[in-house]
This record gives C-alpha cells, sequence and structure tokens, in this order.
C-alpha cells in the first residue's frame, strides 16, 4: 500500500518521563459515504482507543451532519470514501494507493482526513475472504483504525514525518494491517504526548 499524507499539530504538555499522560479530548467529526455496519464501528473505534488512549488522546465520535464543531475544542473532520463493509469483496489485491491522507494548506497541516474504505477493501479483500465469514467486519474495522490512527498522528503531531517502524510508517503491509497487535514506536508515540 502507498503511503498515506498526512500532517497535525499540538500543545504542549509538561509531564515527567514515565509519567501517565494527562487525557487530551478531541473531538471527532465524521460522515461516511455509506454508513458502516455496527462490528466495523465497534472494531474500528476500540482499535483506536487502544493505540492512542496509552498516548493521551481521546476521542469524542460526533457525526459532522448534525454538529456545529466548537471553534475552541481539539478537533478533526474525518470523511470515510466509499464502502465499509465486508461483503461482496473483491476476490484478488488491488493496490489502491494512498488508504488515507490528510489535507495540507500552504505548508499548513489541517485537521481535515479523508480514508478510503474502498481502496482499503480491495487491499485486503483476499485476505479477508480467508477468514470467517464472522470476523471479517471486525478485521476490517481494526485496519479502518490503524490507518486513521495514522492520518491523526500527522494532525497532532503536527508532521509530515514518517517513522521506520509502527502505525507511523509512510506504508503498510496486508499483515501490519491485520496483525493482532500494531502501533506507534516510541519515537511517534513520544511525538504525540508532548504534542
Ligand atoms: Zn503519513
Amino acid at each position: 500500500m502507498r503511503g498515506l499524507l498526512l500532517l497535525l499539530a499540538l500543545a504542549i504538555q509538561p509531564g515527567f518521563a514515565g509519567e501517565p499522560p494527562q487525557a487530551a479530548h478531541v473531538a471527532l467529526y465524521v460522515q461516511f459515504d455509506q454508513t458502516p455496519p455496527a462490528a466495523v464501528m465497534d472494531s474500528l473505534r476500540s482499535e483506536l482507543d487502544s493505540i492512542m488512549d496509552p498516548i493521551g488522546l481521546r476521542f469524542e465520535w460526533r457525526p459532522l451532519a448534525d454538529s456545529s464543531p466548537e471553534a475552541t475544542a481539539e478537533l478533526a473532520v474525518v470523511t470515510f470514501k466509499g464502502r465499509c463493509d465486508a461483503t461482496s469483496l473483491p476476490p484478488h489485491r488491488t493496490n489502491p494507493g494512498a488508504l488515507g491522507w490528510t489535507h495540507i494548506s500552504d505548508g499548513i497541516i489541517l485537521p481535515f482526513t479523508d480514508l478510503d474504505c474502498g481502496g482499503l477493501r480491495a487491499f485486503l479483500g483476499e485476505q479477508l475472504l480467508a477468514l470467517p465469514r464472522g470476523d471479517r467486519d471486525g478485521a476490517l474495522g481494526r485496519a479502518l483504525g490503524r490507518v486513521l490512527a495514522h492520518e491523526l498522528y500527522h494532525i497532532f503531531a503536527n508532521t509530515t514525518r514518517h517513522a521506520s517502524d509502527g502505525v507511523g510508517k509512510p506504508t503498510y503491509s496486508v499483515e501490519e494491517l491485520l496483525s493482532a497487535g500494531f502501533r506507534f514506536a516510541k519515537r511517534e508515540a513520544l511525538a504525540l504526548r508532548l504534542r
């Protein structure tokens, strides 16, 4: 899979090494081309939480449609493109290019991210079909959570840089997206904590 372009920004938070980070609450305004099944959403949210909770970022999900975003709060707007379910999966893998991207304007990272659900289905379809039917939505949601965490890293660490390991890498393999555990490497986790 090709690189996910991303960006972000943060506020300095004092603290000592080893001290649990004080949680920052972020409003996540979301919109979908097609509403995903509950099993995909549950898995997506729980994967994002398990990646970001230890770093001190907590997300409140709100539908963009019936929200008026508060200008003062930390927030990001996430648009899910294409189909986000695990039915009628493509049987052969195609490389979809970027699976997620964050908007940049004049070098400034903006809190707007797009995720390509359809591209993720094309990339993972062959391996998802090899899973029991009841596990496919969960696996797709977990992979989506990892791509979303990557984009949120760009936004909240306010960086276009990538890592050599972990969720901050510019490209992921199918195995990484479907593995049991995939997290940020130390350096990117620290950048998020100290944002
Ligand atoms: Zn990226």
